[in-house]
């Protein structure tokens, strides 16, 4: 299931270009446009979801799979010691912008507080 007008289901479609450092059966990961950090990478699902909020027990698995994907690209981004963050944004208030589900990983500096 993808969205026409959905810009990561065109990354993922190929029909946008990204920087891609991961891709998985299920998961998607690229470099983000507007880096926050020295490593600053995007996990997206190929399945199209508008964000945390709109997936259930059904998707269990591939959230794990996505978490599992953030350890192994810190390790190949070589932050896994210094540390890094995981995060998704779920609706207005979190500031999500993109509403298809995406975990961002930031690290390669010290990261500023939460919120
Ligand atoms: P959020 O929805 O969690 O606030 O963040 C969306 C993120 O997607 C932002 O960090 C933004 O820079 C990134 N982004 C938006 N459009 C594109 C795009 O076309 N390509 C890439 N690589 N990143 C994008
Ligand atoms: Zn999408």
């Amino acid at each position: 299931m993808s969205q026409s007008n959905c810009v990561f289901c065109k990354i993922i479609r190929g029909e946008l270009p990204a920087k891609k450092v991961a891709e998985t059966a299920n998961l998607l990961a690229f470099r983000d446009i507007n880096p926050q950090a020295p490593v600053h990478i995007l996990i997206v699902p190929k399945k199209h979801f508008q964000n945390l909020a709109e997936v259930g027990e059904s998707e269990k698995e591939i959230l794990g799979e996505i978490i599992l994907l953030a350890k192994k690209i810190a390790q190949q981004e070589g932050i896994e010691k210094t540390g890094y963050r995981v995060l998704t944004n779920t609706g207005a208030n979190a500031g999500q912008i993109v509403p298809h589900l995406h975990f961002h990983l930031l690290g390669g500096k010290k990261l500023g507080g939460i919120g």
